[in-house]
């Protein structure tokens, strides 16, 4: 469907309100407007007025079209440039392959209504396209404005209006006629161009082979996926912004994906040392005003390289040459509320849609890429070497059944002495403890009971610091009780096990005059918070640094020599079928913190379980041969990447409800050659947020789509108002 396709001869056109709504409403088309796909109309809905966008005509005609004296007609076109076909083909596949109504994809792609709502200062006038029904008077007043006008300019209202010598009434009355129509005017962009010229740091040999493999891809115009990947700092990042530089050169729009923005800082620098200017941002934590003037530049062509989370997929790109996807592995990629989805995967589509490069990066690439790689589906490019001769630290394993940290600590000996060893030699040690707070369990010495949430399968976590027991998963938070809950017992509540807080209380007594900093979601709230803290170790002022998983995220702190884990079994517990695999992401991003100029280093895992395979895998530091064990783990059973799964999650306050929906659904189940479904049973989480969780498993043959066998088995089985089936393709956490 080109965009040029006029729908003059149309009197109905479908639009796509961003509501979660069944699919596009037929709209009337005054006779005097023209309308193609793409273009933001204001239409009514009830009693309120909604801004949507013209979709495309269904392929076939519907079977019962509303008639047409019953339609209600486009209100306003709205001054926006309308949205690219590219766009919009994105949405509709986005929304077919999660089972989403379109419109709930459409929102994500319109999180900048400020920018389109009615008319704005921003606004002035262009001629309208040739092409409505009917053919409206015109006086010489408006042949004047007519004269005064050149196709395709915008002009400010007053301005025009003197030229032509007519009131602003006028202007108005020639609009509601279909003979002009209201459009942005020219503004100044914010966004300085990035020159790709700018004199970026001279590539090592290998860095240069890759180099010149992206630029290639990139130059081709065509689409086609790469995955880099390379031991951390052997500078994958320096490689992909010479891919960007030739997407630049080349005119083209690039994206970069980032798992966690909020924690970019040395990100950003390193762009703007790259570059000469900073990027365009696209997170949830830029303001309205940014968001508005973004979308347009983005719209525009003016921004060239937007640098985002996930939601930046949806952005109206008009010419995208280039999505980079940093740390594919990473599942801060999976959107799990609304629309879900994993935007490392929407990227590869949206790429193919725009006829642009993918690079999806990592040192620790996901076993999905690795499979991708080895069916020959996406090519593959190694850098083998830290850059500049560092080398990659030592990893041992601290076996805590040999060598137990005292009671009540958790410290093992041997971690302490190498701290300590550490911070005297005048170099940084990382304490690594994917746990916020002060302690994950608070028990009852007298008679076991342990505080849990009201509203969800969790137990609640102390925050001493904030005095505070909180619930991780709902944000629930009440005081901590004087008195067992249970039994009325005074001072028996204890706490049991570490969180990163109580791990900085042992550091404080174990080494009272190092300079600690605890790097935690709740500690380092913001991107400003997150960059100070990296600043002051990246300037020395911290002796040691106690984090949650945010240390793990492509930092570069170049005195940081030993890296401990306090609890390197942490992941690996639960049913989750990537549990070992994340376990090995997680643990080596962290290990690849150390060490990375000259001093070498070194990294301790403290362990239960030394010979598991995880920790044999992270010591030798041959993640290969693991995902390859991985991967012949998965194969047999048909488990991801080598077969499909998608996710059921029936939720309702009531238990029972839920209960009988997911029974119901159970009965209903799809089945033959090559498809399966297991459960009901209770959802991880089984109760969150004050709902009931149950879940169907469909697991399929990789050649078999599972969307057509959810539709029919989603058609089958009526669900009642109150209760929530949310459907989950690909889903990560089971
Ligand atoms: P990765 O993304 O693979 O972890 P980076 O691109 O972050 O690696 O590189 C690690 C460090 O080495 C960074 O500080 C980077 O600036 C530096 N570096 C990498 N390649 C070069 C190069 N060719 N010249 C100078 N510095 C480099
Ligand atoms: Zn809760």
């Amino acid at each position: 469907m080109k965009d040029t396709l006029t729908v003059s001869a149309r009197t109905r056109v479908p639009v796509l309100l961003p509501l979660p709504l069944a699919g596009a409403y037929d709209y009337a088309v005054p006779a005097s407007m023209a309308l193609r796909p793409g273009e933001f109309v204001s239409v009514p809905l009830n009693q309120r007025e909604v801004v949507g966008v013209v979709w495309d005509p269904p392929a076939e005609p519907e079977p019962n079209p509303v008639p047409d004296r019953r339609l209600r007609p486009v209100s306003a076109v709205l001054p926006a440039p309308p949205m690219t076909a590219n766009l919009r083909r994105f949405i509709d596949w986005v929304a077919a392959y999660t089972l989403s109504p379109p419109g709930a994809v459409l929102r994500m792609a319109m999180s900048m209504p400020a920018a389109l709502e009615a008319p704005t200062p921003q606004a002035g006038w262009i001629l309208a396209p040739p092409g409505g029904n009917s053919r409206p008077r015109i006086t010489p007043e408006r042949q004047r404005v007519l004269d005064a006008m050149r196709p395709g300019q915008v002009y400010a209202g007053a301005p025009l209006a003197e030229a032509a010598k007519v009131s602003l009434g006028v202007l108005r009355g020639m609009a509601e006629n279909g003979l002009i129509r209201p459009a942005l005017l020219p503004h100044r962009s914010r966004f300085s161009r990035p020159d790709p010229e700018h004199p970026g740091p001279a590539l090592a040999a290998d860095q240069a082979e890759a180099g010149a493999a992206l630029r290639a891809q990139v130059t081709a115009r065509a689409f086609g996926v790469t995955l880099l990947t390379g031991v951390t700092g052997s500078g994958k990042t320096e490689v992909y912004l010479d891919a960007v530089a030739e997407c630049l050169r080349q005119g083209r729009q690039a994206l970069v994906l980032l798992p966690e923005i909020a924690l970019s800082a040395q990100w950003l620098e390193r762009f703007k040392a790259r570059f000469g200017v900073a990027p365009a941002l696209w997170h949830s934590e830029v303001t309205s005003r940014t968001r508005r003037d973004t979308w347009r530049a983005v719209a525009e062509g003016d921004a060239p390289v937007v640098v985002g989370a996930r939601s930046a997929l949806f952005l109206p790109f008009p010419d995208l040459g280039l999505i980079v996807v940093d740390e594919e592995h990473e599942t801060a990629f999976k959107q799990e509320d609304g629309v879900v989805y994993h935007a490392r995967d929407m990227a590869v589509v949206r790429a193919r849609l725009s006829r642009a490069a993918c690079i999806l990066v990592s040192a620790t690439p996901s076993l999905e890429s690795l499979t991708n790689v080895e069916m020959g589906r996406y090519a593959a490019l190694h850098l083998p070497q830290r850059h500049g001769g560092a080398t990659l630290p030592a990893v041992e394993v601290i076996d805590l059944r040999r060598t137990p940290p005292e009671r009540g600590r958790f410290l093992a000996p041997p971690l302490a002495e190498a701290v300590t060893a550490t911070i005297e030699r005048g170099e940084q040690a990382m304490l690594f403890l994917n746990r916020r707070g002060y302690a994950p369990l608070t028990l009852c010495r007298h008679c076991g009971h342990r505080l849990r949430c009201p509203n969800c399968t969790a137990w609640l976590v102390e925050h001493r610091a904030q005095r505070r027991l909180q619930c991780h998963h709902c944000g629930h938070a009440e005081a901590p009780p004087a008195e067992c809950p249970e039994c009325g017992t005074a001072n028996s509540l204890t706490a049991v096990g570490p969180g990163v807080e109580r791990v900085l209380e042992e550091a404080a007594a174990l080494w009272p005059d190092a300079r600690r900093l605890v790097m935690a979601s709740d500690t380092l709230p913001g991107p400003a918070a997150a960059a100070e803290a990296a600043r002051a170790i990246q300037d020395r002022e911290v002796d040691l640094i106690i984090g949650t998983q945010i240390v793990a995220k492509g930092w570069h702190f170049p005195h940081l020599t030993l890296v401990g884990v306090v609890d390197a079994d942490l992941g690996l517990a639960g049913g989750d079928l990537r549990a070992a695999e994340r376990t090995v992401q997680l643990l080596h991003q962290v290990a690849g913190r150390a060490g990375r100029a000259e001093a070498p280093g070194r990294v301790l895992l403290q362990s239960f379980s030394p010979d598991h395979p995880v920790m044999r895998a992270l010591v030798s530091g041959d993640l290969d041969a693991f995902m390859q064990e991985e991967a012949a783990m998965r194969r047999p059973g048909h488990w991801p990447p080598f077969g499909r799964l998608a996710a059921l999650i029936v939720s309702s306050e009531e238990e029972r409800e839920a209960d009988r929906t997911a029974r119901d659904l159970g009965l209903a189940a799809p089945g033959g050659e090559g498809v399966q479904v297991l459960g009901p049973a209770p959802a991880p989480l089984a109760l969150l947020r004050g709902r009931h969780r149950r879940r169907l498993l469909l697991k399929t043959r990789r050649d078999i789509a599972v969307q057509p066998i959810l539709r029919e088995w989603l058609a089958r089985v009526p669900v009642p108002n109150h209760v929530r089936v949310q459907v989950d393709v690909d889903p990560v956490g089971f």
